[in-house]
């Protein structure tokens, strides 16, 4: 009976720890199982991360030193949205509103920038009034025996990437006679062009229409002289030696109708000086189309002007 007993017990013994281990079999697999699904998850973020480090890097090398950083900024951020979104789950009509209002801000930055720059509205406004007064300030100084305009250095580097001078100027080519000293003018401000007796043929009024057109320059200065040797040419008659020469002398001389007239009483040839500065700037309107047209819409403005050689002062012709 013992034995019996003993033997039941033992069976008894037997299935329940076989029961242990099956529970433990079971349990351990399960517990397994979910230890496998988390890892590959982690790697699956992982790797995306890397991903958005490799497209970033490919990014800051195509570009310059300079916008890498804001490239790399600018990425992080993106990504860095990207992510949240994520897990805050934000729909795409929101990201659309918010594109639309970074694009917003971004195009309010770019019109604060555009009117902070004083200087070219300055210029842009300043009437020819205003800009002939200045040049006959800048005359005065002259006069004075001042020239103010020394800071070559600043005035070179501010003008590296491109000019706008208001003002074109055809003058004598008279070495007494630097438009830029005589109004006081710095790099930059006068559009200059310089020939005997301030005539222009082809070449000088395609300048003046360079100028006018594309550096949308205002006023015309055309700057006679007295003494100027090639209206003292004109009005002697004799012939001139080269074929040059004679193409200046040429362009002058239908300037004096009235040629008697022009002599008299003038040791400088100061009428004569005035009628060659009246006929080359009507000259010069009538041979360009476009500087005609211009000056019909009042975009240009032809101002007739001579320089006396002792004072240094320049005078307005009416
Ligand atoms: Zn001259």
């Amino acid at each position: 009976m013992k034995f019996f007993l003993h033997k039941f017990t033992l069976k008894k013994l037997f299935t329940i720890g076989l029961m242990f281990l099956l529970l433990f079999f079971t349990v351990g697999f399960a517990s397994k199982c979910s230890s496998d699904k988390k890892p590959k998850k982690a790697k699956k973020s992982k790797k995306k991360s890397k991903k958005g480090k490799k497209s970033l890097k490919l990014s800051s090398k195509s570009k310059g030193k300079k916008d890498d950083s804001e490239d790399d900024e600018k990425e992080k951020s993106k990504s860095d949205k990207e992510d949240s979104d994520e897990i805050t789950g934000k729909d795409e009509s929101s990201k659309d509103k918010e594109l639309v209002d970074k694009e917003k801000e971004k195009k309010e930055e770019k019109d604060k920038k555009a009117t902070k720059n004083p200087v070219k509205k300055e210029k842009s406004s300043a009437s020819v009034k205003e800009i002939w007064k200045d040049l006959i300030k800048g005359n005065k100084k002259f006069v004075a025996g001042k020239y103010t305009k020394g800071k070559f250095v600043s005035s070179r580097k501010k003008l590296v990437k491109g000019q706008h001078p208001e003002v074109i100027v055809i003058g004598c080519a008279d070495s007494r006679v630097p438009p830029e000293l005589v109004f006081d003018k710095n790099l930059g401000e006068l559009f200059v062009i310089r020939t005997a007796g301030n005539v222009a043929d082809p070449i000088a009024l395609g300048s003046i229409e360079y100028a006018a057109e594309h550096l949308h320059s205002k006023v015309l200065i055309v700057l006679g002289h007295e003494s100027c040797g090639a209206v003292g040419a004109a009005l002697s008659k004799e012939k001139m030696p080269t074929a040059n020469l004679r193409a200046i002398v040429s362009e002058i001389r239908p300037s004096f109708k009235l040629e008697e007239e022009c002599k008299i009483g003038n040791d400088n040839n100061i009428k004569c000086v005035e009628l060659n500065v009246e006929n080359s700037a009507k000259n010069i309107v009538n041979r360009s189309p476009i500087l005609k047209k211009l000056v019909k819409e009042e975009k240009l403005t032809v101002i007739e002007a001579v320089y006396e050689m002792e004072s240094g002062k320049v005078v307005r012709l009416e």
